[in-house]
């Protein structure tokens, strides 16, 4: 089946193409929808493109750093605002891959795909769709199957206080450009040494990335060290159920979880 092309100038109107047709799909770095096509996927005949500006945008607005969804991984990685989170854009696939995904992409990529939505996540993100107003992270994964005909402009993130207080360790079997297995992105604002309102996320562990919550509420008030972290680590998969796929079972997934969750609270990643 030919596949049509439609450009647009504003992403406003993309998004209305976008609405207007079951069979039209958003085309951001293209690593996941180029591969649809060249398999054949028969579910889509059009490709929405737009060149809106806003998509490309990086910019500072106080302690919110504001990153256009069309940002490549390996353009986190070259911008100094965004050093935070180049540890985990430098893990996406290989250069080839990080030259062309998109942080919008990486939002609708299906498990095991999608770290850099977890450790958007983590950090609280807000999306600030085309039209309409922001959404916070946690609701647009909840019903990202819903949110389809939608195009994301931008993503609002709550820059770290302190650059330690953001953790990000990606669990694969081929190094190093193998799939997650697991990865987890933890915030870990601090006071007076100990823990207070952490956010942890797990990706690969679910449909989609997911708050590890029972993780979150056993840190609170603890220090960062082994008896601090013991009952955030026996707690480490509490109202989670990991999936079983070609890269790991679900009794694998449980078992390896505290042991990693482990090496990042007490920030032994190597
Ligand atoms: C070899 C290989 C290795 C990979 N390794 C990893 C990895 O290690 N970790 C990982 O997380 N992912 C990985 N991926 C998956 C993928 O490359 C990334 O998730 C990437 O960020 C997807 O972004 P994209 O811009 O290429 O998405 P696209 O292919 O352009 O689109 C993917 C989906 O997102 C939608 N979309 C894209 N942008 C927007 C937007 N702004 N608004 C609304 N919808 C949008 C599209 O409509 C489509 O449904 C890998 C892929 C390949 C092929």
């Amino acid at each position: 089946m030919p596949v049509t092309v439609r450009n647009f100038a504003e992403a406003g109107e993309a998004e209305r193409a976008l609405a207007a047709s079951r069979t039209a799909r958003f085309f951001g770095g293209g690593t996941l929808i180029m591969r649809a096509v060249n398999a054949g996927d028969q579910s889509f005949d059009t490709i929405v493109r737009t060149t809106d500006p806003r998509l490309r945008q990086m910019e500072m607005r106080g302690d919110m750093l504001v990153i256009g969804a069309g940002v490549t991984m390996a353009e986190i990685i070259a911008n100094r605002d965004t050093a935070f989170l180049a540890p985990v854009a430098r893990v996406i696939g290989g250069p080839a891959i990080r030259s062309m995904a998109t942080v919008g992409g990486n939002l609708f990529a299906a498990s095991p795909y999608g770290d850099f939505a977890a450790a958007l996540l983590a950090l609280d993100a807000r999306l600030v769709p085309a039209n309409g107003q922001p959404i916070s992270i946690g609701d647009f994964l909840n019903s990202r199957e819903r949110e389809q005909g939608r195009i994301i402009l931008s993503v609002q993130v709550p820059r770290p206080r302190e650059a330690r207080a953001f953790r990000f360790l990606k669990v694969s079997r081929v190094k190093p450009k193998g799939i997650s297995l697991m990865s987890i992105a933890a915030h870990l604002p601090t006071q007076g040494g100990r823990v207070t309102s952490a956010r942890i996320a797990y990706g690969a562990m679910g449909e989609r990335p997911l708050r590890a919550l029972a993780v979150e509420q056993a840190l609170e008030g603890r220090s960062l060290d082994e008896a601090g972290i013991a009952q955030a680590l026996a707690v480490a998969t509490d109202g989670i159920t990991p999936p079983t796929d070609a890269l790991a079972s679900e009794w694998y997934r449980r078992s390896v979880a505290p042991v990693h969750l482990k090496r990042l609270l007490l920030d032994h990643r190597k």
